[in-house]
């Protein structure tokens, strides 16, 4: 997920897009830079924030009234100077700023490449604006033509902005997956990823839908499909403030990740499978597909959250590819010696990459001959670099401090990966894959659907909030569920929270039951539901006030539990992604009514680069 923003008219676009950068910094920050005309074609980028390009812009020309500046998330790519937009056409007249993934972008760099075209970075973004003077070249048509016909040589997600320096007088930009608003002003027009670079020059705006492309020329606006249709824009006056579009009109950071939840299971999943022929399109498995046929155990290093989803591996991948697993703190197994050889895969899930134990964890095993997988959100981080192989999360940034989106992302591809260990090691056909992958293609939706009891949910959090403890229960998947809620509500609204098994609360936590102990607990119907609902009783039986998660129409535990949050059928193993919702809600909406800084919770960070 990239910031990009863009100016045209008769105000200096520097400041502007400056300004603009800034403030679409929680997009990303592995880079910045900008693209300016006046006379000449005026790149500067850098690798950092949006205040390292201002250092390297310093005393130089910035002047022109048509620009773009772009802040960059990467996915294709490391985070480095040269990886960083704008990027140009082979001729060197062309820049475009991209948000997105040109998923085809390898097949298109080949055919280019055999006709000639050098590439200077690693991204698939440089390989669009060759893509798109190449098509002006062979056709001699006018820019905007040239990106609509390129465009349509694209498989992926973009939103783009093309500038050039043979066309002085024009802004082109288009949209397919990722957000794109034009700014429309008094002689003057904006593009950018979200109104907020845009809105104190001009209230009236333009969302541009799927499939649109915009452009300013001669002072006028055009908006048409990529089909050539032209379309009348639907011009809204915005009535929001800098600070709620910041946030996309959330609260708090947390509350939007968690909403972007549908989008970014989709974006981690998305290219990785064909549902319609069983099939993986993940390097990692081509490429060690001998080792993984062959391997002896796998041990998932992780840290807080990041150790939940590995728990949810482990249950992954024991039931579904027969494969022994540990979990394990990568604090602990830094400093305990463990048994490690060569036949051992060591999958390492980190949200930031540069998780310091993690780390560590990683490099211990790597001494001792193990393979390294690295399961990580932030591209070109240390432990991706530090891994074997791989895969990233494509969760977007995560900037609330607890995690929420990255850990559905995580526990989306470690499914993913069960399934691909299953295939190659013989123990689940092609039928199993493209059953589990419908079934994986639907979980966006699942889970849009599970966040319609928020509102259930911010009544519930009333009663909870005076809690001075609350137990988390779950069994099988639901238990690393039950982990993951208790350290949610710790996290961010200081209550003390604990997750167990259900059936081993027998062996201790019982005793903590009364009439004042809220007792959350995992009850969505599968192989164990008749045993999580005996458990329900023992809380019953010691007056615990229960609220249980639920599957859709179940009517046993609602006769038992005092309330009941109700989330969609779904298979045993895919659980986590849809139970885990409503407790990061839960906690979300505790933490609110206590007053507690949800984003920035006392003593956290948001990535443990420190042992
Ligand atoms: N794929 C582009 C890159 O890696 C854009 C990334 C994004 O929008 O997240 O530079």
């Amino acid at each position: 997920m990239c910031g990009i923003v863009a100016y045209i008219g008769h105000r200096e676009a520097y400041p502007i897009l400056i300004k603009g950068l800034s403030r679409l910094e929680y997009r990303g920050y592995d880079s910045a830079g900008v693209a300016l005309i006046n006379g000449s074609l005026n790149i500067y980028k850098k690798k950092g924030k949006v205040a390292d390009l201002e250092n390297e812009t310093a005393g130089k020309n910035v002047s022109g009234k048509l620009g773009m500046g772009h802040t960059r998330w990467a996915t294709h790519g490391e985070p480095n100077d040269a990886n960083s937009h704008p990027h140009l056409s082979q001729s060197g007249d062309v820049a475009i700023i991209h948000n997105g993934i040109i998923e085809n972008y390898a097949t298109l760099k080949e055919e280019l490449g055999n006709r000639g075209h050098e590439f200077k970075s690693d991204t698939d973004t440089e390989v669009l604006v060759h893509l798109i003077e190449d098509v002006q070249q062979n056709t001699g048509c006018e820019l905007e033509e040239a990106v609509r016909l390129a465009l349509h040589e694209v498989v992926g997600a973009y939103a783009i902005v093309i500038i050039s320096k043979n066309d002085p007088a024009k802004l082109i930009g288009a949209r397919k997956g990722s957000p794109l608003v034009v700014g429309i002003g008094d002689g003057e027009y904006f593009m950018a990823s979200d109104a907020s670079p845009i809105i104190e020059y001009t209230k009236n705006v333009t969302y541009l839908n799927d499939g649109e492309m915009a452009f300013i020329k001669n002072g006028e606006l055009t908006v048409k499909t990529i089909d050539n249709v032209v379309q009348t824009p639907y011009i809204q006056t915005l009535e929001m403030n800098l600070e709620a579009i910041e946030k996309g009109g959330y609260e708090h950071f947390m509350l939007k990740e968690i909403h972007e939840q549908p989008k970014s299971i989709y974006d981690s999943l998305r290219g990785r499978f064909n549902p319609q022929t069983g099939s993986f399109a993940m390097r990692s498995l081509k490429e060690y597909e001998g080792k993984i046929k062959n391997l002896n155990r796998i041990i998932i290093v992780g840290c807080g959250t990041s150790w939940h989803a590995g728990l949810v591996g482990e249950y992954l991948f024991e039931e579904i590819s027969r494969i022994p697993v540990e979990v394990e703190y990568a604090s602990e197994f830094r400093y305990r010696n463990p048994v490690v050889g060569e036949d051992d895969l060591v999958i390492a899930i980190s949200q930031s990459g540069e998780t310091a134990d993690t780390l560590a964890a990683i490099e211990l095993a790597k001494e001792k001959g193990a393979t390294i997988f690295g399961l990580c959100n932030v591209v070109g981080s240390s432990i991706p670099r530090a891994s074997h192989a791989g895969a990233y999360t494509h969760a977007g940034p995560e900037i609330g401090v607890a995690s929420t989106k990255a850990f559905t992302a995580q526990v989306s591809i470690l499914t993913l990966l069960a399934f691909g260990f299953a295939e190659l090691r013989g123990k689940a056909t092609k039928q199993d894959l493209r059953n589990a992958f419908a079934e994986l293609e639907s979980m966006p939706a699942k889970v849009e659907k599970t966040l319609q009891c928020e509102e259930k949910v911010k009544q519930l959090a009333e009663w909870i909030k005076d809690a001075n403890n609350v137990l988390y229960l779950g069994r099988g998947y639901g238990f690393p569920v039950a982990l993951e809620g208790a350290l949610k509500l710790k996290e961010i609204s200081y209550i003390h929270a604990e997750g167990y098994p259900a059936a081993e609360m027998k062996h201790g936590p019982i005793a903590l039951i009364d009439e004042n102990m809220p007792v959350i607990v995992v009850a969505t119907k599968n192989s164990i539901y008749e045993k999580v609902i005996s458990n329900i009783q023992e809380v019953k039986a010691r007056k615990g006030k229960i609220i249980a998660i639920v599957t859709e129409g179940d009517d046993k535990v609602k006769k038992m539990a005092d309330h009941v949050i109700e989330v969609p059928e779904t298979s045993e193993f895919l659980v986590p992604l849809i139970a885990t919702i409503p407790l990061q809600l839960l906690s979300y909406y505790v933490a609110v009514s206590r007053g507690c800084n949800v984003d920035q919770p006392r003593n956290l960070a948001k990535s443990v680069t420190v042992e």
